[in-house]
């Protein structure tokens, strides 16, 4: 098949893990005989400080027009004064709007031999392996900002429609794995709760009568994610409450630079990017680790280009690479780390050994 994907590294390891995942991306188009054409556009700060835009129109062209996109990461401490006109975030959030993209899918499903990583102890994690979708494009992020000398405000709202959509979309993804959906919010606090709440008994009450969904507040929900984290399947979430529960179910991984995600709409098109963010602390070192983001590369080829033989492919080299304890700094003491050349080296070497061994 041939496919158009727009790769965004944008700031810090942006670049450096994208690099290592379009040679991954490359090393599966030869083995399987596809053809990937990958267009590199800015975003971010890299995006400002070219154009003074953190989405310049002909990034959000180029990603309308595309298949996929890839993105690495946005933000530093460059574009972060407090009086900054604009800001490398921005763009992240202009793009996600643009583009639809309203359900950030985060799936977590700890690797046995990065277990000694988290300050989990390893009896929690066995079996873990929950998906977390993240309402993307409404809430408190979206909302509109009020600042004066002494005060300011976000407002926080969510309409009927934009909840229903994040919900069905969990629910059929809870189809296709253990039928069970959590929902989290703050309804005995929040009105944008309760409204949540009801849309999402009512969807699948009467949409979905094949799935069991409990109700969890944000706050024991962010305390049985470390204590029981097996018992969860699908939680979907809010915009807010998502971004900080899927940071700490990265601790279930060990690193957040583990774990990928998928930002789906209505059709096929996605945005594919790691959990992370730029990580300016380790940025230019060759030493963060690629592995979200070349999962995320997997997400990208399952869901936006239906190609889920290749897409296994990449997660099994991921499996095997891990297994054999080649671990970049943020899960192995410094002197037996390897660096990003080394893992993505390893990750490309197991795919083409998979290769001759399918021969
Ligand atoms: P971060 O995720 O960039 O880093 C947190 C910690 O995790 C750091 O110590 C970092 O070194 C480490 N880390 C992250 N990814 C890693 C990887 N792949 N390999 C090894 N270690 C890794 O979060 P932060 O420090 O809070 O934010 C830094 C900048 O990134 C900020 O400007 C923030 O706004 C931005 N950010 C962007 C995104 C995004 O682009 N989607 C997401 C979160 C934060």
């Amino acid at each position: 098949m041939h496919a158009d994907i727009v790769v965004l590294p944008g700031d810090g390891i942006g670049p450096e893990v994208t690099a290592a995942t379009v040679e991954v991306l490359q090393a599966v188009a030869h083995r399987f005989g596809h053809h990937f054409t990958l267009h590199e556009h800015l975003i971010g700060g890299a995006a400002i400080d070219a154009t003074g835009q953190p989405l310049p129109d002909a990034t959000l062209a180029a990603a309308r027009d595309a298949d996929a996109v890839l993105l690495g990461a946005v933000g530093g401490p460059k574009w972060s004064a407090p009086e900054a006109p604009v800001r490398p975030e921005q763009g992240l959030l202009a793009i996600r709007k643009a583009l639809g993209l309203y359900a950030n899918l985060r799936p977590v499903r700890p690797h046995a031999a990065a277990a000694g990583a988290s300050p989990i102890k390893s009896h929690l994690l066995a079996g873990v392996d929950l998906l977390v979708v993240r309402e993307l494009t409404g809430g408190i992020y979206f909302g509109d900002k009020t600042r004066s000398e002494t005060q300011a405000t976000d407002l926080c709202r969510y309409s009927v429609e934009e909840v229903e959509r994040v919900v069905r979309r969990a629910c059929l993804l809870a189809r296709g794995r253990r039928g069970h959906v959590t929902s989290v919010d703050k309804a005995n606090v929040l009105e944008t709760s309760r409204l949540w709440r009801e849309v999402a008994t009512r969807v699948v009450r009467d949409e979905f009568p094949d799935i069991t969904l409990e109700h969890q507040l944000v706050d024991s929900m962010a305390m049985h994610l470390l204590a029981k984290p097996r018992a969860y399947d699908v939680i979907v979430t809010e915009n807010m409450f998502g971004d900080i529960l899927t940071d700490e179910a990265s601790m279930l991984a060990g690193s957040l630079g583990l774990l990928p995600s998928a930002s789906l709409g209505e059709g096929c098109v996605g945005m594919y990017e790691p959990i992370h963010g730029s990580a300016p602390d380790i940025a230019g070192r060759g030493i963060a680790n690629p592995v979200g983001t070349i999962l995320s590369a997997a997400l990208l080829l399952r869901y936006s280009l239906g190609l889920s033989q290749e897409a296994a492919c990449i997660e099994q080299a991921v499996d095997a690479v891990l297994d054999a304890g080649v671990f970049t700094a943020d899960l192995a003491p410094h002197d037996a780390a390897r660096s990003t050349r080394e893992a993505t080296d390893a990750i490309v070497q197991q795919l083409a050994l998979a290769s001759e061994q399918a021969a």
